[in-house]
């Protein structure tokens, strides 16, 4: 006869069954398991205080994240869905340009450092920037949007910056000492007290709730929901195909929500169609136009298609106008030698203290925009807002009164190629 105890040959049980295979996980849910309550609830309420908050952690997001943490400020970065990079990694657009114009790079920094490392480490193949292309999308470049978006974490992680997924902000005022951000999570409640906020979200949602001025069209260019159709999809090598979804308005949930099954059922309409496999799909829809922040300067379509050189140029900016429409979009290219560039202050909501935006949401005309708000521009202006920020809270100012040679000499220090520098 055993002298074990009914308690202990449980034990035992439970032991053996839960040491090392998946086997054992699925038995110790039997009845034999007993549940223990767990002491306390989990942490709900987290409170912290940074220097830099950044909200949206998309393609400008996260490269103003990693310049503020590069730069010393206490950043942390607010991303309402599961992984970094925004449309070029969860909307598919994994086909970043134009870092270059002309025969050279006009755009580098943290954002070309990224990309390059991208396409360095999936074995992937650059353009020749030395090479003026017949069409413009032939100097943008290929990347492994999976690969992306861990590099990008791999960077912030270097960078010291912390990042919270599945949160959003839910109310934001101002303190005399900059913000205070109530952000919702999933079992989350958050309280930042920050210094600066840079709002990333392509939308400028948190301008928005700031009760600054925001612009928009009546009617917005459509969205595209990328996808693969028929053969394997192949990252870094071939770009995903894309069909418009119209109408489509990254404002809210709900907005959100009817793009995507919108997009979905378009696609399925289209393979029962075609006959083929779905061997790819993307899980949300791209967006390419919502609100825009009216800033102190607002780039003109003129500015842009002239190159003008702003005086508080941070960074540059070029591609050609292409605003897409019901039917379609005919690029317009930009005269040769023309190379626009991007002020601080299209970056400063008009009238604010301690926000600053950075990505396709700048204050610009609907023309300018349609050239400006693709991810090389959003990339390099990320970098500038996360210096502009970081020194504004390091010297305990706001972005516009942060002497620009400082932020040049940042930027430079970062591998940003500064506006009429070279
Ligand atoms: C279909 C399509 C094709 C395009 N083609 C090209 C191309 O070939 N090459 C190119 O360079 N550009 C292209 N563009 C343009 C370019 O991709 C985008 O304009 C650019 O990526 C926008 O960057 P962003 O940082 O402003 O926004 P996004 O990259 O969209 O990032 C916004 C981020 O903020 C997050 N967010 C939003 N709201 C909140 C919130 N309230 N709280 C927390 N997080 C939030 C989002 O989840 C997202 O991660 C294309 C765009 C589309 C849609």
């Amino acid at each position: 006869m055993s002298d074990e105890s009914p308690t202990d040959r449980r034990q035992f049980l439970q032991r053996s069954l839960l040491g090392t295979t998946g086997l054992g996980m699925a038995m110790a849910s039997t009845s034999d398991v007993v549940a223990k309550p767990v002491p306390g609830e989990m942490d709900v309420d987290v409170t912290q205080e940074v220097d830099v908050l950044v909200i949206g952690g998309g393609t400008a997001g996260n490269i103003a994240a990693i310049q503020a943490g590069r730069a010393g400020a206490k950043t942390l970065l607010v991303e309402r869905g599961a992984q970094l990079g925004g449309t070029t990694t969860t909307g598919g657009v994994a086909f970043p340009g134009l870092f270059d114009a002309w025969g050279k790079q006009i755009i580098a920094g943290i954002g070309w450092e990224l990309v390059k490392e991208c396409v360095e480490l999936d074995g992937g193949t650059f353009p020749n920037f030395a090479k003026v292309p017949k069409r413009h999308w032939q100097n943008q470049i290929q990347v492994n949007l999976f690969l992306y978006a861990i590099l990008a974490e791999e960077k912030c992680e270097q960078a010291g910056v912390q990042i919270a997924f599945h949160e959003f902000p839910e109310s934001i005022r101002a303190t005399p000492k900059g913000w205070q951000v109530d952000c919702l999570g999933f079992g989350t409640r958050r309280r930042v007290l920050c210094k600066q906020v840079i709002d990333c979200t392509g939308g400028a949602e948190v301008v928005g709730m700031m009760g600054f001025e925001r612009l928009r069209e009546e009617e917005t260019q459509p969205g595209s929901m990328l996808f693969h159709l028929g053969e394997a999809n192949d990252p870094g090598r071939h770009q995903l195909h894309q069909l418009y979804v119209h109408g489509a308005d990254s404002t809210n949930s709900r907005t959100v929500t009817k793009a995507n099954l919108t997009g979905r059922k378009s696609i399925l309409a289209k393979l029962r169609k075609e006959k083929k496999r779905l061997m790819h799909l993307q899980p949300e829809t791209g967006f390419r136009e919502s609100y825009r922040i009216v800033g102190e300067t607002t780039i003109t379509v003129n500015d842009y298609t002239s190159g003008r050189l702003f005086k508080d140029a941070v960074s540059n900016a070029f591609y050609p106008v292409d605003l897409h429409t019901k039917s379609g979009v005919k690029p317009k290219p930009l005269k040769p030698g023309t190379v626009p560039s991007i002020p601080l202050g299209a970056l400063i909501p008009k009238g604010s203290r301690n926000i600053l935006v950075a990505g396709r949401c700048l204050s610009s005309d609907r023309l300018a925009n349609s050239g400006l708000r693709v991810q090389a521009s959003c990339m390099g202006m990320g970098q500038a807002a996360g210096v502009a920020a970081s020194l504004a809270a390091k010297n305990g100012t706001t972005p516009l009164d942060v002497p620009l040679a400082e932020i040049h000499r940042q930027l430079a220090k970062n591998g940003a190629i500064i506006p009429g520098k070279t």
